[in-house]
């Protein structure tokens, strides 16, 4: 990491000092999947907002059963036991931020739509997770349009990557000006901001597009060659989720997000056969934390 990365970070951070341990950290919560491999789903966003000096809690949605070669099944859960879930959360902690990720069913959409609504917040990341890297399923059409119809509006910023910004939009992403014209069309459904995440784009640089009622902003960070990018959509969202509960605004949280990201793929640890898991703890940003 470099030394402005570093510093960027520190003052996001806002790193207590030792002697300071007591102060309270923001709480942000993840409704989202279990995925037991540790790479995506509720246990990257814990990693991610632990990182970024969080207290993660979480609803699970689905309990998948995955590793880094794939996913191989899912036993989604029933909505009365999403609310639950975060009900007994809510009653218990000050939520500062909530991230969601991979709500499988319609029922699911509307019972965090409707917690949403009742209980409204201004940090609210939604991650449009539709179909895992490898292939599977993780939502189907009829989600895909409650999610759209229901929870986008309640959004401070929706994040999907190329792929699922082409379903929600039917535009073809081929370049930076197809993600501007696709980031418009899913600002239309009425989130606060879009950020169309275009690492999977064949381009030279890993570019992002965010779109607000301001206008966009393109942000571009070097590509890293690897295959252990398990998670990173999972792990984006979370990083997000905590720095916008620290009072960050979007552009910056994005900007050291995405340094993060970069980080933790480049300190991968190389675990199993697949798509292997990010490092949630690089190095140069944990002795920074520790300091
Ligand atoms: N499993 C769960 C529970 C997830 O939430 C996600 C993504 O958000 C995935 C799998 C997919 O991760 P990937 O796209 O890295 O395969």
């Amino acid at each position: 990491m470099d030394d402005d990365a570093r510093a960027l970070m520190n003052e996001a951070l806002d790193v207590p000092p030792v002697s300071n341990q007591r102060r309270k950290p923001p709480v942000v919560m993840t409704i989202a999947g279990f995925d037991p491999s540790a790479g995506a789903g509720i246990l990257a966003d814990i990693k991610t907002i632990s990182a970024f000096g969080g207290y993660g809690v979480a609803a699970i949605t689905s309990l998948t059963v995955q590793n880094t070669q794939g996913v191989f099944g899912a036993q989604h859960q029933r909505r009365e036991f999403v609310r639950d879930q975060i009900e007994c959360l809510v009653t218990d902690f000050r939520i500062a931020a909530i991230k969601t990720g991979m709500l499988p069913t319609p029922d699911i959409i509307a019972e965090v739509a409707d917690f949403l609504s009742t209980n409204p917040l201004a940090n609210v990341v939604v991650d449009p997770v539709i179909r895992s890297t490898s292939g599977f399923d993780l939502s189907d059409d009829l989600a895909v349009a409650a999610l759209v119809q229901h929870l986008f509006p309640l959004a401070a910023v929706v994040t999907p990557n190329a792929a699922e910004a082409e379903r929600l939009t039917g535009i073809r992403i081929v370049d930076t000006a197809a993600m501007e014209q696709a980031a418009a069309a899913i600002l239309a459904f009425g989130p606060r901001a879009v950020l169309i995440k275009g690492g999977d784009v064949k381009s030279a640089c890993a570019t992002d597009v965010l779109l607000d009622a301001t206008g966009a902003v393109v942000f571009n960070a070097p590509r890293v060659a690897s295959s252990s990018t398990h998670g990173t959509g999972c792990t984006l969202s979370a990083a997000l989720a905590a720095l916008l509960a620290r009072g960050m605004t979007l552009g910056p949280a994005i900007r050291i997000a995405k340094r993060y990201i970069h980080e933790a793929i480049i300190a991968a640890p190389g675990l199993g056969h697949g798509h292997g898991p990010l490092n949630h703890f690089p190095a140069g940003f944990e002795l920074e934390r520790a300091r």
